[in-house]
């Protein structure tokens, strides 16, 4: 975490205290560094400066209206997965030329907004939707650009849970229905591909997988076009993966896109890609107070004020996030074992299992839970009716409220009183 530094046994988040934004917003909190946000988007820009490509961020990573903003002013699109990310990607300022739509179920009422929309692509994931798109294009009478997301079996190294390359995931058109899908494909003229999709799951670190989907994919391409089809881009997906731990290593953006381009560039395509966690995950923090600690003869419990429906990572993907502790008492201290865990009634509820840390952390003490930019705030639930998050952006010694702390009432607005 760049943006996180110890002065005079202090932790400052760019040029602000965590203790005075915490003071001033509270915790619970996500922080976002405008400045490493900008340097992150600002390395995708010139990483791919070379080639023509539509980076488009994938929002769901992190969908704050502002933070979208930032990022859509930088000339990036989006890849949206339901019409709420393809609403907020408009709101946001993106362009509908620069949206991508990818999602394994898309309702009728979702494709027919992004037809109207007149976004860049409509990724097709099943035979089934291929043929509601059709009809609806007919209706309509517009034409519209399509591109097929293709499972192509490839199994790359991540946890299960968001590994969407192998045949037995949901995900993409199977390579067997590729010919039935081309014939359906002149059954409705009004559907134009354009290009094909792949997107192998997320945190990747190696680059084989990529290359070999580049290979298989452009062989694919390579006989749509032999069939006159007229192919415009190569969506090579998200997935790059970042450091969440030390001594982990992830591929540089620069060596990311070395491979990626040198896949389009031999099919001479345009290329697409869709990164979410890679651009925003290192931008983010969750501050968190300490309740408590409760030491047993089996465990030290250190006891936080967030909790697993603000953070769902280490709970649904075993997710590692490096905590760092602003200490009250800054005496010598000694390392001590916890488990980190939140308020909420679930044993699965915890942030950190068997985490070293300063064994005079105390009560009121500060935690910060790094790389929180990603599929934290964006994942958050109401679960044990707690109240959603405020999110700030911290900018230099500046700081901005981009999203209120939800209150009891909004917590309940939808529901009847009858
Ligand atoms: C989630 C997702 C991404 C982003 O993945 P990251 O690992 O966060 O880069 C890209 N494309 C699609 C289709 C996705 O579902």
């Amino acid at each position: 975490m760049l943006n996180l530094n110890q002065r005079e046994n202090k932790l400052f988040f760019e040029e602000l205290s965590l203790e005075f934004l915490a003071q001033q917003y509270g915790t619970p909190s996500y922080l976002y560094s405008a400045a490493h946000l900008d340097k992150k988007v600002q390395s995708f820009v010139a990483a791919f400066a070379g080639y023509p490509t539509t980076i488009c961020y994938a929002v769901k990573a992190s969908s704050n209206l502002n933070l979208l903003k930032r990022i859509f002013s930088q000339g990036i699109g989006a890849d949206t997965v339901s019409l709420g990310e393809i609403k907020r990607a408009l709101k946001s300022g993106c362009p509908p030329e620069k949206i991508v739509f990818s999602g394994v179920g898309k309702s009728g009422k979702e494709l027919k907004e992004a037809v109207r929309a007149g976004i860049k692509s409509i990724n097709i994931e099943s035979l089934f939707e291929l043929e509601l798109l059709g009809q609806i294009a007919q209706n309509s009478g517009q034409k519209v650009a399509i591109a097929i997301r293709v499972n192509l079996d490839i199994e790359a190294p991540t946890h299960d849970k968001i590994a969407t390359g192998s045949a037995l995931t949901k995900f993409g058109v199977a390579l067997e229905d590729l010919d039935s899908l081309r014939d359906l494909l002149r059954r409705y003229p009004n559907l134009q591909l354009k290009g094909f999709a792949c997107h192998l799951g997320s945190q990747i670190k190696v680059f084989d997988p990529i290359k070999t989907a580049g290979r298989k994919l452009s062989e694919i391409i390579k006989k749509y076009i032999a069939d006159g089809f007229d192919i415009e881009f190569i969506d090579l997906g998200g997935g790059l993966g970042i450091s969440y731990q030390e001594n982990e290593k992830a591929p540089s953006i620069k060596d990311w896109a070395h491979a990626l381009i040198e896949v389009a560039s031999s099919l001479n395509l345009e290329l697409v890609i869709e990164p979410g966690r890679s651009l925003v995950a290192d931008a983010g923090i969750l501050i968190s107070s300490v309740l408590g600690i409760k030491k047993t003869k089996a465990k030290n419990f250190l006891v936080i004020d967030a909790a697993m429906n603000d953070l769902m990572r280490p709970t649904l993907y075993e997710a590692y996030h490096h905590i760092s502790c602003d200490l009250k008492d800054k005496h010598g201290s000694h390392d001590a074992l916890y488990d980190v865990v939140g308020p909420v009634c679930e044993t699965g509820d915890y942030i950190a299992i068997d985490r070293i840390l300063p064994d005079n952390i105390q009560a009121g003490d500060l935690v910060a839970i790094h790389t929180a930019g990603a599929y934290g705030a964006s994942m958050a639930s109401n679960y044990n009716s707690r109240l959603l998050l405020p999110e700030i952006l911290v900018d230099g010694d500046q700081s901005q409220l981009i999203r209120a702390r939800q209150t009891y009432e909004h917590m309940w607005a939808n529901e009847i009183d009858l």
